[in-house]
């Protein structure tokens, strides 16, 4: 697909502003039983660079390591015969552990190149 620079796979609109994916995080449940700390239902969000939880909630630091690397690309506009757009369950890292993480696209959010970085735009 040719990128124009304007279209819903380039950088974003003339005038700095570009869109990302919100995401919901949920913790989902399999055939095994959970290891870690992360019961069914729990979940996070992110927008933008900033991730949220609810009031008091933890997430546990290893299955958050293996979900970090995807956030950000299925923050983005992917192709819809890309994995990266079909594939939304992420089972924990720990081999013993039957947790599934479900990310959602849930909302959309509009930046300004100039609010996210000091690189100026071309
Ligand atoms: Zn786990």
């Amino acid at each position: 697909m040719r990128d124009d620079g304007n279209g819903e796979h380039g950088p974003g609109s003339p005038d700095g502003t570009f869109e990302l994916w919100d995401l919901r995080v949920e913790v989902e449940s399999s055939e095994r039983p959970m290891v870690c700390n992360h019961p069914e239902g729990s979940w996070f969000e992110l927008r933008g660079e900033n991730l949220s939880f609810p009031d008091g909630q933890t997430f546990p630091l290893y299955p958050l390591a293996a979900l970090l690397p995807l956030l950000p690309a299925k923050q983005r506009d992917t192709h819809p015969a890309d994995w990266m757009t079909t594939d939304a369950v992420i089972a924990c890292p720990d081999p013993h552990c039957g947790g599934r993480f479900r990310i959602r696209r849930v909302g959309r959010s509009t930046f300004n190149h100039a609010d996210v970085t000091v690189v100026p735009l071309p």
